[in-house]
């Protein structure tokens, strides 16, 4: 499918000069969120994943789903403060300043295949900060999806050991 049509591009959002990738267009298309939900569930079985990983916010909205097709677990990755039990946590930084994720430290057991997800690869810094905190807890990266890929900001080169998949690349 033409996923690409469904996504709107918004000028100078959230500052001037950004051209933001609105996915809440493609969202609103059931047949088309189903079967974009579809594909990267059947990247995630080929890459036999135990459970996915996806980072607040966007993340849950694709991670979700994914989690329920395939009939296993979703853990989310929070901004601090969030989740109620002990966590682990990595900062990373990004262009204004320092960000931290966190994820529950008992959620992933060793040796467990995490399909990690986020609705879209820019710099890559979300992603690398969630596959660390998955990698601290001992998981085995199975693959990492998105639904876009912002391929001249070349997230990629950061994920160069894992399986990728992107839906668009823009
Ligand atoms: P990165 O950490 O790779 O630089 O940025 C990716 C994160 O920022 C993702 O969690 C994503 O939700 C958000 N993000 C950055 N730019 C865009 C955009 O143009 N559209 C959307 N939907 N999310 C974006």
């Amino acid at each position: 499918m033409d996923y690409a049509k469904y996504i709107k591009s918004v000028m100078d959002f959230p500052t001037t000069g950004i051209n933001f990738r609105d996915i809440t267009s493609l969202l609103e298309e059931g047949a088309v969120y189903r079967s974009a939900i579809d594909d990267l569930a059947a990247f995630a079985k080929s890459k036999h994943a135990d459970v996915i990983v996806g980072p607040e916010a966007r993340g849950f909205v694709i991670g979700g789903p994914l989690a329920y097709s395939l009939g296993l677990g979703f853990v989310p990755v929070r901004k601090p403060g969030k989740l109620p039990r002990e966590v682990a946590t990595v900062s990373y930084e990004k262009e204004y300043g320092i960000d931290t994720l966190c994820i529950h430290k008992d959620s992933i057991k060793p040796g467990q295949r995490v399909l990690v997800t986020d609705d879209l690869l820019a710099t890559g810094g979300t992603i690398e900060a969630t596959i660390q905190l998955v990698e601290q807890l001992g998981g085995v990266i199975a693959g990492v999806a998105f639904l876009i890929e912002l391929t001249e900001l070349n997230g990629s080169r950061l994920l160069k050991d894992y399986d990728v998949l992107s839906l668009i690349h823009y």
